[in-house]
């Protein structure tokens, strides 16, 4: 038996940056993973893996569409598959190799297998039980489905399954127009599959500012998605290697089928708490399988923290990571806050977007009164040269105080461009005081800017 300050299990983006945090903090760390290797969900079968196909599957569209009309002309270059799989394996092991190299360097203790908790202090992998004054469960989340829907990895997949297909489809469906389907389906889309997504709402992207999620529509449309929005899947039954995707539409209850060599379900996650036995424990959940924290993470049981998509908030990995950092300070005594005002979304298409605090739907309901300035990517410079003219930036502001309450962007580097508006609402800014800050020429930066000016006396390049 070995004892710790902390055992933390799962070494997901919440888990893994939980231990080293703890680990600067002083205290003896030890981090329980079941998988082959660290990361969690994020590096292997999540956020990292689905990045490298993005990239590459932009590389070929670019190189189809773009190269040309900048004078480089040759063939454009065929989709070796399985190298393209390998590029996205190898991204991983970089990944996951580097949380191994940090719990090194931090003196970390990875006990290897799938941990439960027999009691508060006590924390069992395999016939090992370790003790810790501390235990910090951050198990993340797994994929959910839909009744009527029998997930088999091969034709009916789950993300996971979507980043190893054994070949590229013809067609796909994917059922649910969230994020993780979206940047999927464009993935595929730009390989050369026929994509249709099917969405039980009228629209995609729930929760999104609704103009700029019908921009985001017609852009991923003119890239040949087809969008079926709507429609609730009945069920999905498999011939051989074809599937049939069964779905009503809302509007009229009349009832259509598609046909697809693969579909995928991309209807959400859920908190993966399996095995732990937290039932035993009497450990207080949500009515949505979350585990019950308090502000400090602390469970209903004491000396038991839960982080990351485990409890309540956005599925992300950056918020799993914020909640890490202030677990493990708060058990050193410090006195974290997590700001759940200024937690971006970011959706890694092409173009990207980018999402921050309010939208003008949120705004409406609570009756904010405020103000909107908006930019287009059409008037940036660098923009233009770089054929990402395509998409707007907006920033809500207060009516009366000019303060920031959120802003939108879709476009370049979108996912990047949001961060300037999350620190300047951290800091209370007001859309004057990015105005105001010089932005160096050219850059899409100063998109963001020219939005801030248009929440004032108006943009100069509009
Ligand atoms: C396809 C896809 C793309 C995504 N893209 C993004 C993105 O671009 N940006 C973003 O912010 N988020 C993205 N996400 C979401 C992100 O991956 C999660 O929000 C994040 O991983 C949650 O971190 P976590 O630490 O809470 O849990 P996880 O990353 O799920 O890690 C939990 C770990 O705990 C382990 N575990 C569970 N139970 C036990 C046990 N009993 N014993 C031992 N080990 C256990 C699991 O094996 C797992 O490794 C994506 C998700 C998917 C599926």
């Amino acid at each position: 038996m070995s004892s710790y300050d902390v055992i933390i299990i799962g070494a997901g983006p919440g888990g893994y940056v939980c231990a080293i945090r703890c680990a600067q903090l002083g205290m003896k760390v030890a981090v329980v993973e079941g998988r082959e290797t660290l990361g969690g969900t994020c590096l292997n079968v999540g956020c990292i893996p689905s990045k490298a196909m993005l990239h590459a599957s932009h590389m070929l569209h670019e190189a189809e569409h773009n190269f040309a009309s900048m004078g480089l002309k040759g063939k454009a270059p065929s989709v070796d598959w399985k190298q393209m799989l390998a590029y996205k394996d190898e991204t991983i092991g970089q990944n996951t190799g580097g949380i191994e190299f940090l719990f090194k360097k931090n003196k970390i203790d990875w006990l290897k297998g799938w941990g439960s908790i027999p009691e508060a202090g006590k924390v069992k992998v395999g016939d090992d039980i370790h003790e810790a004054r501390h235990i910090v469960i951050a198990s993340g989340s797994e994929a959910s489905s839909l009744p009527g829907v029998k997930v088999d990895e091969k034709t009916v997949v789950t993300s996971t399954g979507a980043l190893e297909l054994g070949k590229i489809p013809k067609k796909l469906v994917v059922i649910g127009a969230g994020v993780i389907g979206l940047e999927l389906g464009s993935v595929y889309a730009r390989l050369g599959s026929e994509v249709t997504v099917v969405e039980f709402l009228d629209a995609i992207t729930p929760g999104m500012d609704a103009e700029i999620a019908r921009q985001f529509q017609k852009m991923l449309t003119k890239q040949g998605l087809k969008f079926t929005l709507g429609a609730a899947v009945q069920g999905v039954t498999v011939k051989g290697a074809k599937a049939t995707v069964t779905y009503k539409l809302r509007k009229d209850d009349s009832e259509h089928t598609l046909a697809a060599d693969t579909v995928l379900v991309a209807t959400g996650r859920k908190p993966y708490v399996e095995g732990l036995g937290l039932d035993a424990l009497g450990m207080e959940m949500t009515d949505r399988g979350q585990i019950k924290t308090d502000a400090k993470y602390a469970t209903n049981i004491a000396g038991i923290y839960a982080i990351g998509d485990a409890i309540e908030g956005p599925m992300l990995a950056h918020k799993a990571e914020d909640e890490g950092m202030a677990c493990a300070e708060g058990l050193a005594g410090q006195h974290p806050h997590v700001n759940y005002g200024v937690i971006p979304g970011v959706i890694y298409t092409h173009p990207e977007v980018g999402s921050v605090g309010e939208t003008e739907q949120t705004l409406k309901e609570k009756g904010h009164a405020y103000k909107v300035g908006k930019f287009p990517f059409m008037g940036n410079a660098r923009a233009k040269a770089n054929f990402a003219g395509d998409g707007f930036v907006k920033i809500l502001v207060d009516a009366a105080t000019d303060r920031i309450l959120g802003a939108h962007i879709i476009g370049p580097m979108a996912g990047d461009l949001i961060h300037e508006i999350c620190v300047a609402m951290e800091f209370g800014a007001a859309a004057e005081d990015i105005a105001r800050t010089c932005h160096a020429h050219p850059t899409y930066s100063e998109a963001v800017r020219e939005a801030a000016l248009a929440c004032g006396d108006g943009a100069i390049h509009a």
